[in-house]
């Protein structure tokens, strides 16, 4: 069959790799793709948000199906747009998207299902909502509701945080996602992040992973998209996971599906976990982006099946065949990341680095320019290796990223500090 992957970054490398390895795969076309990307797949130069351009790719191109990797294109209706062509789509309606697009829209769903999550109020006036955090105290978190780049959130260890939080929200810093806030008890613990698949009736596991949001070693330093991820998570117990779904991720999609609204696509459920159980966080409608790197080179050529089992509405005859193993991406980026960084600077050494089922560099920010790999972005390459331990992986992946030749990029040097 002939299939078309939305996106750009290290998570649709790793998507594209991996259904690449199926021999259901005939022809692969990326849109817009990137240098690592165009390695292994056509690339085509459209915006993945504009509907009339991907049905265009699809027609021209012959496409049987479509995966979309970011949730941009989600929230835009893309997926509406090809299933409403008759387009076999992987990712959910722009209706289920508002589990991520919309943090009020979530808490509404955890209220309809009895879905553990932290206590919270709802507030469109300042004054009032100001009066709410002076009564409950802190730590608490505010958020604004609609999606902000990771910046909308607040975890305030005092009033006078909070309180400034809510100045910055209600004063127009998140433009219209921050006209509602969602306030938050504050949860302890440890996070992790479950993705499940579904088919808008079904549910299937296909892994948890840990990731590392900070910009420096031991987690301090700005937020970032994340350096790092390593799966399985050991935080993440089989009794913890089967809880989860249970208690949260299967009543979730009960809801949608009863609401009318079925949520098809990849789930992803950012937990807390204390004392042996787990409580959402919050969800996204797409993989993590790095932790999709991890969960595609451990799934391989089986991530083709259990996509298409989605889209066609049969998730129930599936299920996921695991190696007994671990993997880690180290994420190089350029330096001065997350803040300002040069672009456009040359790396070297990438074809000497080893390239099979447990050691692969999947790019997030690279072009090809007059035939050198050059860095285009802040988080730039994925280096992801898998192992027998955690130990393993994390020494392969760190064997390569020293092999990489690129004085202007850095990389977090403890990544998987937390289980190891
Ligand atoms: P955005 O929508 O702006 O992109 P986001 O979707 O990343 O942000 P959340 O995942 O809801 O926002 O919150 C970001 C981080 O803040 C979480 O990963 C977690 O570390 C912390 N956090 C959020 N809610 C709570 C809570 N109730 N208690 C403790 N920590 C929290």
């Amino acid at each position: 069959m002939n299939i078309l992957v939305l996106g750009s970054g290290g998570r649709e490398h790793a998507l594209a790799w991996a259904i690449k390895q199926n021999p259901k795969c005939d022809r692969l076309i990326v849109a817009p793709g990137n240098a690592g990307i165009a390695q292994i797949a056509d690339c085509a130069a459209i915006d993945p948000c504009d509907a009339a351009a991907v049905l265009a790719c699809v027609e021209e191109n012959a496409i049987d199906f479509v995966v979309i990797g970011p949730e941009a294109p989600l929230a835009a209706g893309v997926a509406d747009a090809l299933r409403g062509a008759g387009i076999l789509t992987f990712g959910p309606s722009a209706e289920a998207a508002r589990l991520e697009a919309s943090k009020a829209f979530t808490k509404e769903i955890c209220d309809a299902c009895n879905a553990p999550t932290a206590g919270y109020a709802r507030f469109d006036d300042l004054e009032e909502a100001k009066d709410y955090v002076l009564a409950q105290g802190a730590p608490i978190v505010v958020k604004a509701d609609g999606l902000a780049a990771g910046k909308g959130v607040i975890v305030a260890m005092t009033l006078e945080e909070a309180l400034l939080g809510l100045e910055e929200i209600f004063g127009g810093a998140f433009g219209a996602a921050g006209a509602e806030v969602v306030i938050e008890e504050f949860m302890a613990g440890e996070e992790a992040s479950l993705f499940v698949l579904s088919d808008g009736k079904n549910v299937l596991a296909v892994g948890g992973a840990q990731d590392h949001k900070r910009v420096g070693d031991g987690d301090t330093g700005p937020n970032t998209g994340g350096m790092g991820a390593y799966s399985p998570a050991p935080v993440l117990s089989p009794e913890i996971e089967a809880q989860a779904m249970h208690e949260i991720v299967q009543p979730t999609i009960d809801e949608m599906a009863r609401r009318g609204t079925p949520f098809q696509g990849v789930l992803y459920a950012g937990l807390m976990i204390e004392n042996g159980r787990a409580r959402l966080v919050e969800y996204n409608v797409r993989f993590g982006d790095p932790e999709c790197q991890v969960l595609m080179l451990r799934l391989g050529a089986q991530a083709l099946d259990l996509l298409l089992a989605c889209a066609e509405g049969r998730l129930n005859e599936m299920s996921v065949t695991w190696a007994d193993d671990h993997a880690m991406t180290v994420v190089m980026a350029a330096k001065g990341y997350p803040g300002s960084y040069q672009k456009g600077t040359p790396i070297q050494g990438l074809d000497t680095l080893p390239e099979d089922s447990a050691h692969m560099v999947f790019h997030a920010g690279t072009a090809l320019q007059d035939g050198q790999i050059v860095a285009t972005g802040g988080r730039v390459l994925n280096v992801t290796a898998r192992g027998a331990t955690l130990k393993e992986a994390q020494a392969r992946a760190y064997a390569m990223v020293d092999q990489i030749d690129w004085p202007e990029g850095f990389c977090r040097r403890d990544i998987g500090w937390r289980a190891l």
